[in-house]
């Protein structure tokens, strides 16, 4: 190639192109590889625009939707006659969605002078990087620098192998042509609360296999508790300690084979989804002498900064160590670059968002209750209900279910974590993180006016709780 590049990035999600973006505003010289057809075109964006992050909440909105004209408007003395959905054009703007957001980023590189190389990338010795375009001549690059970024694929198990038609990852599910009458979700983590929650809404008889004996186990124990009363009762059936053992196709049916709490059973479904976590993907990525250390789940061993093992090559997002999250993947995108560049960015590990797009939804940031006490603090917490808030009442009982609870630490009064489930806790939760990386104190938080009537307003509460001073509760265990 005639083309000197300061730096190639190997994958186009959002680790990488946002990586891409940021070292071109720097004056890098850049180039991007990304082999992703989707729709029958190359298309930037990564697992996250395509087949992930956008189009799964694109599809939890359509069916939001349409479960809250069904079921939320009654209340507000407003009939709809039968209401009616069209899943061919559901499906259709979706697609649109992810189309219009995949097409933005191929323009945004343009926009910036990064050359978008359409095929695959594999970093050789000596930090080169071999080029296999779709079409044409196979390629070495001699970068400045290099990026890994090729993100992560879905975990298959042998015991329900995907045949992309009756059984499917979180890709399939995505595009249903029509709604399966029984549906069996085996992994209750957070692709499939969100997946088994679209279809419930759009009409399956939904059943979630969880293999652990605990639901969420990384959320803090009282969310957990919570969002598994409200999933439930909202027509979830979430089985926990039930482990999938086996599957069998018969026909057009799927017969899951599960134990629970030492007794076999099975259930018929028409439809199967498989959400047990993903993995890193380096298939194809690196020479045999790339230089390149794995870990032995076959993650790229990287520092604090995300530096390899090799000298110049970074490696980010679902490929390194961390939650598997597109805006960590983003973040360390960036910081990647801006250490290249000398600056001193530092990615803040602690204050990584978690959020599961149901309704209500459920967020949190920074320390559980439970991992808290664990790590030696002496916790104090506190919560408050949207139950009784102005906002939420008005809104609707749609909008009234769950809380908005605070960690501390008692000694200093920092805050250490915020857990909300109810109305817009994916934004909501941003206040937590933005006061953890103000080091806030509670105090902090219970010192400032809150607009009224806000949902917000919650926050504030939960802050007060924390010292037994909630104003719109009766807290007798006032401190201060
Ligand atoms: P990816 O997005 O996986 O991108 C890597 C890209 O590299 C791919 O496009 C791949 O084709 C390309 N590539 C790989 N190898 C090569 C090679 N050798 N040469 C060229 N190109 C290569 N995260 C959130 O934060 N919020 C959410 O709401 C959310 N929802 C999700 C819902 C679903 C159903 C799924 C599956 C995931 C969801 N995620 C969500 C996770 C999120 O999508 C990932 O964390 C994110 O995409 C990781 O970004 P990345 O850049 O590391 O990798
Ligand atoms: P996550 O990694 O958050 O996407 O969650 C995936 C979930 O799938 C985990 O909670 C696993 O315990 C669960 N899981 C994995 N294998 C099985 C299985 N065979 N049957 C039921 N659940 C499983």
């Amino acid at each position: 190639m005639s083309q000197q590049f300061d730096l190639v990035v190997i994958g186009g999600g959002p680790g990488g192109y946002e990586a891409a973006i940021r070292a071109a505003q720097l004056g890098f010289k850049v180039a991007c590889i990304e082999k992703r057809i989707h729709n029958g075109k190359p298309s930037l964006g990564g697992t996250c625009l395509n087949v992930g992050c956008i189009p799964s909440k694109a599809l939890l909105d359509s069916s939001h939707r349409y479960e809250a004209t069904t079921h939320d408007l009654a209340e507000h003395g407003i009939s709809t006659g039968e209401v009616k959905f069209d899943l061919d054009t559901l499906l259709a703007r979706k697609d649109k969605v992810v189309d219009q957001l995949t097409g933005g980023v191929a323009g945004l590189l343009k926009g910036n002078g990064i050359e978008w190389l359409q095929g695959s990338g594999k970093l050789l010795a000596g930090k080169k990087v071999e080029f296999t375009p779709f079409e044409g001549d196979v390629q070495v690059l001699e970068p400045k620098y290099v990026i890994l970024a090729s993100g992560s694929v879905p975990v298959n198990i042998p015991v329900a192998p995907v045949d992309e038609d009756l059984i499917v990852d979180s890709t399939g599910a995505l595009k249903f042509p029509e709604v399966p009458k029984r549906l069996g979700v085996i992994g209750a983590g957070v692709i499939g609360l969100e997946l088994g929650s679209v279809w419930r809404r759009l009409g399956s008889e939904v059943v979630v296999f969880e293999a652990l004996d605990a639901f969420l186990p990384m959320a803090d124990k009282a969310l957990a508790k919570e969002f598994q009363k409200i999933l439930t009762k909202q027509g979830l059936d979430i089985r926990i300690g039930a482990k999938v053992a086996a599957t069998e196709v018969n026909g057009r049916e799927v017969t899951i084979k599960y134990n629970q709490a030492g007794e076999d059973k099975e259930q018929v479904f028409d439809k199967v989804i498989v959400c047990v976590g993903r993995k890193p993907y380096a298939e194809g990525l690196l020479a045999e002498d790339s230089g390149i250390k794995l870990t032995e789940r076959g993650f790229v061993e990287v520092n604090d900064q995300c530096l390899t093992s090799v000298d110049g090559v970074y490696a980010i997002g679902d490929l390194v160590r961390g939650p598997m999250l597109a805006h960590k993947a983003m973040e360390e995108g960036v910081m990647a670059v801006e250490r290249i560049h000398g600056h001193a960015a530092q990615v803040n590990y602690d204050t990584i968002i978690s959020v599961i797009y149901t309704h209500p939804e459920a967020a949190w940031v920074g320390l559980s209750e439970e991992a808290a006490t664990e790590k030696g603090y002496t916790v104090k917490a506190g919560q408050f209900p949207f139950a009784v808030n102005g906002r939420a009442l008005a809104a609707g009982s749609a909008e009234t279910a769950g809380f908005v609870k605070f960690v501390a630490d008692e000694k200093t009064d920092r805050l250490l974590g915020m857990h909300v489930i109810g109305p817009n806790a994916s934004d909501i939760v941003h206040q937590g993180m933005i006061a953890m990386e103000f080091v806030s104190s509670i105090e902090d938080l219970q010192l400032m006016t809150f607009g009224h009537p806000t949902y917000s307003e919650v926050v504030h509460e939960a802050a007060l709780a924390v010292d037994g001073r909630a104003i719109h509760a009766i807290q007798r265990k006032r401190k201060k």
